[in-house]
């Protein structure tokens, strides 16, 4: 089942490509927005399903063209986002510690969102393509043979980034910076979450290009090590890492797609008041040049330009 909400967040269940509004549904789902609505639902799911199930087959289907899809998940309780966890491709020997971080939900955007680029002196601004899991069930100290019975299902997660400022949390929380959606897909409609194609595109050219199976850390292992670290919740997003190698400057008036294979495509823009410019290429195209990332060309805080 794909869950989305839309328009003035109704809940919906996405057939194809039109949606049936579910909501009548859900109203007995105690709730005082469409925040802990979704993350109540997910907790109690099991009670749901088959009422949900059944009016998306006899309710009406409304095109999606027509609707503004939101994020599906507006304010999770947690979002955790694993750091380096690809072997990109063989070009890592072995996999790095395992790590993570949080990223403020407040920096939440939904489907046709627009990532705003702040005004900060940052190296590079870039956006992550990640496959995002959505914890079903309350998880402490979970094993990593039991973690996969915590996962609700998956959604599309763009990562974004502001380079060279200290620390992960200046880098990583800021406004707009957590694109999700278009919508969750249950966990059973994914064969094997470890076998999934994922691509990002920048003005319709394909930038990221990479499969879960080079996943470092594979996702058991993930929700028992984060699990061992604090609870996870029903809704809590746990963002599993990129390969870093097709990263390149977001910037000004940029279309981003990201899909994921089986999941969906999640389409945002981004918009830089300050309309400063980067070169195109991306980390794999500067290998072994310096800086690692493309430089900025223009605009303020771009090297030599004290205005
Ligand atoms: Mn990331």
């Amino acid at each position: 089942m794909k869950l989305a909400f839309f328009n003035d967040y109704r809940l919906g269940v996405v057939r194809g490509d039109a949606i049936v509004d579910v909501s009548a549904e859900v109203a007995d789902v105690p709730h005082t927005g469409p925040h802990n609505l979704i993350s109540n639902l997910i907790g109690d799911f099991a009670r749901y399903r088959t009422r949900l199930e059944a009016a998306a087959a006899r309710g009406a289907a409304i095109p999606l063209a027509t609707v503004t899809l939101r994020p599906p998940l507006p304010r999770p309780g947690n979002i955790i986002c694993m750091a380096v966890n690809y072997m990109e491709d063989g070009t890592r020997t072995e996999p790095a510690a395992i790590n993570a971080f949080n990223k403020a939900s407040t920096a939440v955007i939904g489907p046709g969102g627009t990532m705003v680029l702040p005004d900060l002196a940052a190296t590079i601004f870039e956006g992550e393509a990640e496959l995002a899991v959505v914890i079903g069930k309350t998880a402490t100290n979970v094993k990593a043979a039991d973690a996969m019975a915590h996962v609700f299902g998956y959604t599309c997660f763009i990562d974004g980034s502001a380079r060279g400022v200290p620390a992960f949390y200046q880098m990583k929380s800021r406004e707009t910076f957590a694109p999700i959606g278009p919508w969750i897909v249950t966990a059973d409609e994914i064969a094997d979450p470890q076998k999934l194609q994922v691509r990002l595109w920048n003005n319709g050219e394909l930038k990221q290009n990479f499969n879960t199976d080079d996943m470092a850390h594979k996702i058991a292992r993930c929700i028992e090590w984060v699990s061992s670290v604090h609870t996870l919740l029903p809704g809590d997003i746990l963002a599993t890492g990129t390969n870093h190698r097709g990263l390149h400057a977001f910037q000004d008036g940029d279309r981003i797609e990201l899909e994921v294979e089986q999941v969906g495509k999640l389409s945002i823009t981004v918009r830089d008041d300050l309309k400063r410019s980067w070169g195109r290429d991306t980390r794999l195209e500067r290998h072994g040049m310096k800086p690692e990332t493309s430089p900025q060309l223009t605009g303020k805080y771009a090297p030599g330009n004290q205005g």
